[in-house]
């Protein structure tokens, strides 16, 4: 996944940041820790990945949309992917709306969403895995490393030991659908604790999924 220039904030494309797109009547994400509302990071259009959610589930398809606590940075365990400070929601494509904010004027506009909207360029690549990815593009395209968003699909680069997280309903190990970066401008990146790296995981059987960063 590769910097696509400013997005579409209300698009149904994969992106980081601008509005998250849910089926009418889905509540904004809430921090068990905190309790405050979540911020919006990204959207995963699930089709991009040519894996489509198990049929058996009629959930071709998809979106996923990611939310991760930031009222208090670094306070609400963020990282984890079972402490509630992030949240991982999988939706049908069809019938989505742009998700109206929770009470409106009570928060900070930063801490409900980022202060970009990031559009994804999707390019194949033929590395083994994302780490040469990242450079072949880099050195391809004569592009920054800072333009590399992520993957998609793939298998995780840990930056520490794997932490591949179980489904809560099968307990198989889940299956990686996006990592991300920060993002290439410090100023409305997400924060995954500076220079870290974040990852999504789905267990499409059981219609779960999870979110998880390290740095
Ligand atoms: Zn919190
Ligand atoms: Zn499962």
């Amino acid at each position: 996944m590769t910097y696509g220039g400013p997005g579409e904030p209300e698009g149904l494309a994969t992106r980081t940041g601008g509005i998250p797109l849910t089926p009418a009547g889905t509540t904004w994400p809430h921090c068990a820790t905190c309790h405050g509302p979540m911020q919006f990071l990204a959207q995963i259009v699930l089709d991009d990945l040519n894996r489509p959610m198990d049929s058996g589930n009629k959930q071709d398809g998809g979106v996923m949309a990611i939310f991760m606590c930031q009222n208090d940075p670094g306070m609400c365990d963020e990282w984890s992917p079972i402490a509630g400070g992030n949240r991982a929601l999988l939706f049908p494509a069809d019938g989505l709306a742009p998700m109206s904010a929770p009470t409106p004027g009570e928060n900070d506009e930063e801490v409900l969403r980022l202060g970009a909207v990031s559009a994804v360029t999707l390019v194949p690549s033929p590395a083994a895995d994302y780490f040469s990815a990242r450079e072949e593009w880099a050195s391809r395209s004569g592009n920054e490393l800072r333009n590399v968003l992520g993957q998609l699909g793939g298998q995780p680069d840990w930056l520490q030991g794997d932490e591949t997280p179980r489904c809560s309903t099968c307990t198989h190990p889940m299956d990686l659908v996006a990592q991300f970066e920060e993002g290439p401008d410090h100023s409305t990146a997400m924060n995954f604790g500076g220079c870290g790296t974040a990852f999504a995981f789905t267990c499409a059987p059981c219609v779960q999924a999870a979110f998880l960063w390290q740095c």
